[in-house]
């Protein structure tokens, strides 16, 4: 094995969760702090992942106190308005029971829609500019000693490490090779994503359709266009993807329908197997998980990227502050820290995103009734429909600063 190089912090995965933590620590705590970001994506070429992400409040404010909402900011679509309606694929009229619009703060929407490459390449531009080292290989293996962890590399490179963090993403190596255990499940679902224009302006209106299936999202982005996110049972949904052109054009539009005018469907189109996981523990050794490897939701809410943001929010927070007093940054009280922050919040997203796939996906007339009295009430109570907007908004219990929107 070559000579370990020495730093504070080794990050296995640079999606949203991993270079956002890096940034957040190089700003907070400057150049003396070694950050190094491991990942064999960085070697591919961009442009994979065509998913579009609504981005609640909270995590944005994260965004713009790091420097990397201004290099999205002009292409992100704001939010303005979300209808919910409860309805069977052939029903004409698909009434609204539930309503979502307004701003969490004056002039601050309560999410944006913001196109993933975009995403990607303002964190990766924003890491560079922070002197966080990218290193294009993955982390196979690590051991601990002392005061440091050695993580080695598909490339014969190792690392010796105060603090490694696990952000590989839902099929976390990391998390398997420290022994945590995760429990959760299939859903026996897929979500199909494209990106559809229009002949008319959505007018930053988001649909979610639960139809028996599971739910069908119309997301507004710049320029009529929307993003779609299209839940169907896994084999149906590998029949529609097997569509020609033209067929799937026909498929989308009995769903998305013809309010906003002529459809074009030419875009690439993806599906992704969707499931529900939760690491049994976001700590170990020396190590900690963060993003998809700690958690995985149903996108149903919109919710995994920015659970992931708050995830290191709170782990940022915890190490700078520990970083600050001299005291070890992969210490155990900063990890418990960490872990106290994150686990009660995960677990309450986690139950209401399955809670509410459960309850929608299926063709029960009984609980069809159930959830109409449900979603019905929510909407005539602006009380409880405020909380609902602040929890999208992420701006409930107890936020670290960077949600805020503070410096760490
Ligand atoms: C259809 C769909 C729609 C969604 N919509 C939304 C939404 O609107 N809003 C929202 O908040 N969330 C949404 N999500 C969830 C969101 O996309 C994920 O939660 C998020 O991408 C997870 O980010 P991450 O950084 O944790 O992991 P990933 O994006 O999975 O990144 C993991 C990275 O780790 C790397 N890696 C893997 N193994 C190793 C290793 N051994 N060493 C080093 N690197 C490694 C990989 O190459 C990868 O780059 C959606 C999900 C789906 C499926």
């Amino acid at each position: 094995m070559a000579a370990s190089r020495t730093c504070d912090l080794l990050i296995a995965g640079g999606g949203f969760a991993g270079l956002a933590l890096a940034i957040a620590l190089r700003q907070g705590l400057g150049a003396g702090f070694d950050v190094v970001v491991a990942d064999p994506g960085f070697s591919r070429p961009a442009g994979g992942d065509i998913r579009a992400s609504a981005i609640a409040a909270a995590a944005r404010r994260l965004l713009e106190a790091t420097g990397v909402w201004p290099r999205v900011a002009e292409g992100a679509q704001p939010i303005l308005d979300m209808v919910v309606t409860d309805s069977r694929l052939p029903d004409a009229v698909r009434p609204v029971f539930l309503n979502f619009g307004g701003d969490v703060a004056p002039g601050e929407p309560f999410a944006h829609m913001v196109e993933n490459q975009g995403l990607t390449q303002a964190l990766l531009a924003q890491a560079r500019e922070n002197g966080v080292v990218l290193a294009a290989t993955a982390v196979v293996d690590f051991n601990l000693g002392g005061a440091r962890l050695t993580a080695r590399c598909a490339d014969a490179t190792s690392f010796a490490a105060r603090l490694l963090v696990g952000a590989d993403g839902a099929r976390s190596r990391l998390r398997e090779m420290a022994g945590i255990e995760s429990f959760g499940w299939d859903y026996g679902q897929s979500a199909i994503v494209t990106i559809v224009g229009h002949e008319r302006d959505h007018l930053g209106r988001a649909e979610e359709h639960f139809l028996p299936a599971g739910p069908f999202a119309t997301l507004p982005l710049m320029g009529r266009r929307s993003a779609i996110v299209w839940t169907e049972e896994t084999r149906e949904a590998e029949r529609i993807m097997a569509l020609a052109q033209d067929a799937f054009a026909v498929e989308l539009e009995r769903r998305f329908g013809r309010q906003l005018g002529d459809l074009s469907v030419d875009g690439p189109r993806r599906v992704h197997g969707l499931g529900f996981s939760v690491a049994r523990h976001f700590v170990a050794d020396r190590l900690a998980l963060v993003g998809d490897a700690a958690h995985m939701i149903h996108p149903i809410a919109g919710q995994g990227l920015n659970m992931g943001l708050r995830d290191i929010a709170a782990l940022a927070e915890a190490i700078a502050d520990a970083a600050r007093l001299g005291l070890d940054c992969g210490g155990a009280d900063v990890l418990d820290r960490y872990q106290r922050w994150r686990r009660f919040d995960t677990m309450a997203m986690g139950v209401a995103t399955d809670s509410l796939n459960r309850l929608f996906s299926n063709r029960s007339d009984v609980l069809r009734l159930v959830r109409d009295i449900g979603l019905g009430v929510v909407d005539r109570l602006p009380g409880l429909k405020q909380l609902f907007m602040r929890e999208a908004a992420g701006l409930t219990g107890a936020a670290p600063k960077l949600l805020r929107g503070e410096a760490l």
